[in-house]
């Protein structure tokens, strides 16, 4: 299991008591698994996404990445763990207007502290797999929403991630556009054989495994399959 929440409560202060927003919330995401999360706005979806991805720790409730127990982890072993072994595609692409779309890609191997020509090698690859192979010199401003969302998805998978967290990544594009990119994030995902969660307000975009639902900060529903 790559991505497992257990009994997971979050609250956060309001006034002199605590809002609950994450209440007793398990799942887990096996390898090469997609699972869909649903639920409407402030249900607490972005909030499963932050504790999963390690950005946000929560009152009670265990998380596991890639077999590493993270509840426990310090600061600085949350960001290792991370940057080893997950990947976060954004609701926006969250791209550098400065850089090209191959050094939005390297980037991640700069930060690992070993960008070589296997790592570059790596980025062209992944861009290519997102159909960008013709665009690796071109700067955001010069791509549109669906291209740097593509961008995104290949920056995601840079550090080859067991753990691959998307939350709204087609929020910003239209119908087509978004069906295009969830596509190709459900595709490339599966490929790599990483453990996904896809936060997303059209369910029937996603070619899901499961379907989780949210409501008022639980899970209200579990589908084991989902034909879309
Ligand atoms: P969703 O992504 O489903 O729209 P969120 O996870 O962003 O929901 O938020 C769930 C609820 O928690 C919302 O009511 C939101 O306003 C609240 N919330 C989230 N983060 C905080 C915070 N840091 N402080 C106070 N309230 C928060
Ligand atoms: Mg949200």
């Amino acid at each position: 299991m790559s991505l497992q929440l257990e009994s997971v409560t979050v609250t956060v202060p309001d006034g002199r008591e605590r809002l609950t927003i994450l209440n007793d919330v398990s799942l887990s995401v096996e390898p090469g698994e997609v699972v869909a999360l649903v639920g409407p706005s402030g249900s607490g979806k972005s909030t499963v996404v932050a504790v999963a991805a390690l950005l946000l720790r929560p009152d009670s409730g265990t998380v596991t990445v890639a077999g590493i127990d993270a509840g426990n982890a310090s600061a600085r072993q949350r960001t290792t763990i991370r940057r080893d072994h997950i990947g976060v595609v954004y609701q926006s692409a969250n791209l550098v207007p400065s850089l090209t779309a191959l050094e939005q890609v390297e980037l991640v191997a700069h930060i690992d502290g070993h960008l070589d020509r296997k790592a570059r090698a790596r980025a062209e690859e992944l861009l290519a797999g997102v159909g960008l192979g013709d665009r690796l010199d071109s700067r955001p401003g010069e791509l549109s929403g669906g291209e740097r969302q593509r961008v995104g998805i290949a920056r995601a998978l840079m550090n080859s991630p067991e753990v691959l967290l998307a939350d709204e990544p087609t929020a910003a594009l239209d119908a087509d556009r978004g069906a295009m990119v969830m596509d190709l994030l459900v595709e490339q995902a599966t490929n790599a054989g990483a453990s996904t969660l896809i936060v997303t307000h059209v369910p029937d975009q996603v070619r899901a495994d499961r379907q989780i639902t949210l409501d008022h900060a639980r899970i209200i529903e579990r589908t084991t399959t989902v034909v879309a």
